[in-house]
C-alpha cells in the first residue's frame, strides 16, 4: 500500500497592488472575518513615497487586527539596473543590437511588446512566490477587482465582485476607513509607478505639478535612456515624446497661463 496523502490545508492569499480596489479587499476581508493567511505585495522600487506610506499604513491594520504582516516581494534587480544595465544574453539579441548600434545591456524603456517591468518586478516575483505556496497548501487567491471590472475576472476569488462593489464605492470605502493614499488618487487616475511611460499626457503633467522631484528624476532616467539606446524603441519614453520635450510643453503651458492679458 502506498504512503497516506495527507491532504493540504486552504490557505488564503490576497494580491495587493496597493490601488484602491485591492485595499479595499484587503479592508473588508478583514472586516467581515473572512481568512487571510498572507497578503502579498510585489514592490517595483518605483512607488510613489505615499505609497509607500499606504502599504505601511495597511501592514500596520493587518498586524493589529490579524497578527500578520504584508509579504513583501522585491526582484534581486532594480528597475534601474534592469533598464540601464542588465546584460543580454540571447545571441539573436545582441545580433539585432549590434546591427542597430544598441548596447549589449539594458532593456531600455518599457513598451507596449516587452513590458518587462510587469514581467520581471511584479509577474515574476508573485509566480514564484504563488508557486511556492501551492506546493505546500491548497491556495485560495483573492483578488481586488471590482464590480465594473468584472470581465477582468479568471477563475480565482473576486469577493468585490461577489459583493457588487464598484470602483468608486471601493475608494470611498478605504476613504471612509481612513486610508487616503496620501492623496493619490486626487491627483491621478491610477497610483502605480510614477516614471510609467504607459501614463496618460495629462497625468505626467501633474506629475510635475505636484511630484516636482520624481519628474526631475524621470527627466533624468529618459535623458540617459536617450543617451545610451538612441532613437530606437528602447530610447524613446513615449511615441513621439520625450520626457524634455514634455517639459518644454508644460513649461509653455503654465507660461502662457501665467502671463499678463
Ligand atoms: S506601472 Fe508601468 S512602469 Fe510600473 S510595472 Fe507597471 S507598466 Fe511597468
Amino acid at each position: 500500500m502506498g504512503a497516506a496523502v495527507t491532504p493540504k490545508d486552504d490557505f488564503h492569499a490576497i494580491s495587493l497592488s496597493g490601488g484602491k480596489d485591492s485595499t479595499c479587499l484587503t479592508l473588508l476581508m478583514i472586516e467581515r472575518g473572512l481568512p487571510i493567511d498572507a497578503v502579498i505585495w510585489a514592490d517595483t522600487g518605483m512607488e510613489f513615497p505615499e505609497m509607500y506610506d499606504h502599504i505601511a499604513r495597511v501592514d500596520e491594520h493587518l498586524h493589529r487586527e490579524r497578527g500578520l504582516h504584508i509579504t513583501t516581494l522585491r526582484s534581486p534587480k532594480s528597475f534601474e539596473y534592469m533598464m540601464f544595465d542588465e546584460p543580454k544574453q540571447k545571441l539573436s539579441c545582441l545580433e539585432n543590437r549590434a546591427r542597430l548600434g544598441i548596447p549589449p545591456y539594458g532593456n531600455g524603456w518599457p513598451g507596449i511588446r516587452v513590458r518587462w517591468c510587469t514581467g520581471q518586478l511584479k509577474t515574476h516575483q508573485i509566480s514564484k512566490e504563488l508557486n511556492r505556496l501551492k506546493g505546500q497548501h491548497r491556495l485560495q487567491q483573492y483578488v481586488g477587482i471590482a464590480a465594473d471590472e468584472a470581465w477582468r475576472c479568471k477563475g480565482l476569488n473576486y469577493p468585490l465582485v461577489d459583493w457588487g462593489i464598484t470602483e468608486a464605492q471601493a475608494l470611498q470605502l478605504c476613504y471612509d476607513r481612513g486610508f487616503d493614499f496620501g492623496g493619490l488618487y486626487k491627483i491621478y487616475h491610477r497610483a502605480s509607478c510614477w516614471c510609467c511611460p504607459f501614463q496618460r499626457i495629462g497625468e505626467l503633467r501633474s506629475l510635475r505639478r505636484h511630484h516636482p522631484a520624481l519628474w526631475a528624476r524621470l527627466l533624468d532616467l529618459d535623458n540617459r535612456a536617450r543617451a545610451q539606446f538612441g532613437p530606437s524603441p528602447l530610447g524613446q519614453f513615449k511615441k513621439n515624446w520625450s520626457v524634455a520635450r514634455l517639459e518644454e510643453r508644460f513649461a509653455n503651458e503654465s507660461s502662457s497661463v501665467a502671463a499678463p492679458v
